[in-house]
């Protein structure tokens, strides 16, 4: 594989670009962080002219593939429209309206830019509501960035030099204060029996349990039978808001989210990444008297940008798309993982290749492990992350782009025969790993 001229941007990036990349996770790739061209449907092309199946899909957002020509053309209709009007506009009622319909608990929702941002301000909301302070959050799941929640992730793409020591509720980064973290509690997820002692221990000072519905970022893990019903009845009888985390499983695991497929409901929802389709928008849903904070200003929520018309008219452009024919995309996209999953299982038993790929809907995660399942996050730590990242720069040689570690996405656009060229390519990239 050709990667002189990524290797040049590269270089030439960390002249002027902090280390050369704009976010820390984009700089473990390798054979080196590739600098992208353009795009189109399931394809990503670089500047050494390579082709990839791009299943990266930028991390999430893009549900429905690289310039889909509806997104595109109701983007450039707004764009003559105006870009930022700092005043709010009829698309935001609009949106704002499709949410309320589509996500079973959200009653009222509201803007802003990165899911970073709607965490935090969920997290804000669960404290003021409750009068409490402290926040259960689990380990292996990723919540953003933020100072007040950045703990206990440690993923084997960042380019991290900084040592936790191991500790479970240390900061996540250097510059990050101890005291930041105060009001966190981390456990175990899918224990009940750990989040009952805990909430039951300390019901009055927890504000909120804030939880991925399924555990994307270390393994996609599902919850146990049960588990998330038993979070939910705890919480609603110990007067603690339950928080759903639904940036990767919003508009991914149907267009009700992972709430909608489970039948729960939390009391706070927060979305983002595939909600517009690659452009920066996330919101925060949730019941009426709880997001009533907002109306009654006790609660601010502020940004320059939030309720951007172009992020806006990206958001009701994507759930549009993803809506038509009843979304029978939902189903599509899912056969199209279950394609891969069957394969890459086959392959792994081929190759005599011990390993576990965990799947639902369109996202799944394949490891390399001596664990016969991964079901928990001490079995997900067990798989060999410098395997897979060997794995991922092989297959990227292959013409196919994956994540150094974490999940695959599967778009709208994908198509059998983009299945059959990775299953080939993962044939040749698992042999290589013997
Ligand atoms: N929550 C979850 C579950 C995520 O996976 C992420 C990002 O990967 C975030 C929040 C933060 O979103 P963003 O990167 O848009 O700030």
């Amino acid at each position: 594989m050709k990667c002189d001229l990524s290797t040049k941007n590269f270089e030439k990036s960390r002249h002027y670009l902090a280390g050369g990349v704009s976010s820390s996770l984009r700089s473990s790739m390798k054979p080196v962080p590739l600098f992208a061209t353009s795009g189109k449907g399931s394809r990503l092309r670089d500047v050494d002219g390579n082709e990839y199946v791009d299943y990266l899909l930028a991390y999430g957002p893009l549900i429905l593939g690289h310039c889909h020509p509806q997104l595109t053309e109701d983007l450039k209709s707004q764009m003559k429209k105006g870009y930022t009007y700092g005043l709010q506009h009829a698309g935001e009622i609009e949106l704002a309206k499709l949410l309320v319909d589509i996500i079973p608990s959200a009653e009222r929702v509201t803007f802003s830019g990165s899911g970073t941002e709607a965490v935090m301000l969920a997290l804000r909301i669960a404290k003021s509501f409750t009068k409490k302070t402290k926040i259960v959050r689990f380990q292996g799941h990723y919540h953003g960035w933020s100072d007040s929640i950045f703990t206990s992730f440690p993923t084997a793409d960042m380019n991290n030099n900084y040592s936790s020591g191991g500790k479970l509720t240390v900061p996540g980064t250097s510059g990050q204060s101890e005291k930041s973290l105060e009001d966190i509690i981390v456990l175990p997820w899918n224990n009940t029996e750990v989040l009952e002692e805990t909430l039951y221990a300390r019901r009055n000072e927890i504000a909120a349990v804030i939880t991925e519905p399924v555990m994307c970022n270390s393994g996609c893990i599902l919850p146990k039978e049960g588990y998330l019903e038993r979070m939910r009845e705890l919480t609603e009888e110990l007067g603690i808001i339950l928080i759903f985390d639904e940036v990767i499983t919003g508009f991914r695991l149907g267009l009700g989210g992972a709430q909608g497929r489970f039948n729960i409901k939390p009391d706070l929802t927060t979305m983002g990444k595939a909600i517009a389709g690659g452009i920066p928008l996330s919101a925060v849903g949730g019941r009426k008297d709880i997001m009533a904070l907002i109306e009654e200003g006790k609660v601010n929520h502020l940004g320059t940008l939030n309720g951007n018309p172009i992020a806006v008219a990206a958001a009701i452009s994507t759930i549009n798309i993803l809506s038509a024919q009843h979304g029978a995309v939902f189903d599509r996209m899912e056969r199209t993982a279950l394609d891969l999953v069957e394969g890459l299982r086959n392959l792994l038993e081929k190759h005599q290749i011990k390993g576990v790929v965990n799947q639902i809907g369109p996202v799944f995660h394949l490891m390399f492990t001596n664990c016969d399942v991964v079901t928990s996050y001490d079995e997900f730590m067990t798989s060999d992350s410098k395997a897979y990242q060997t794995f991922a720069e092989k297959m990227l040689s292959e013409g196919v782009l994956i994540r150094p570690n974490g999940l695959w996405y599967i778009s709208t656009e994908h198509s059998n025969q983009d299945v059959k060229n990775t299953l080939e390519a993962a044939d040749r990239a698992i042999a290589s790993l013997v």
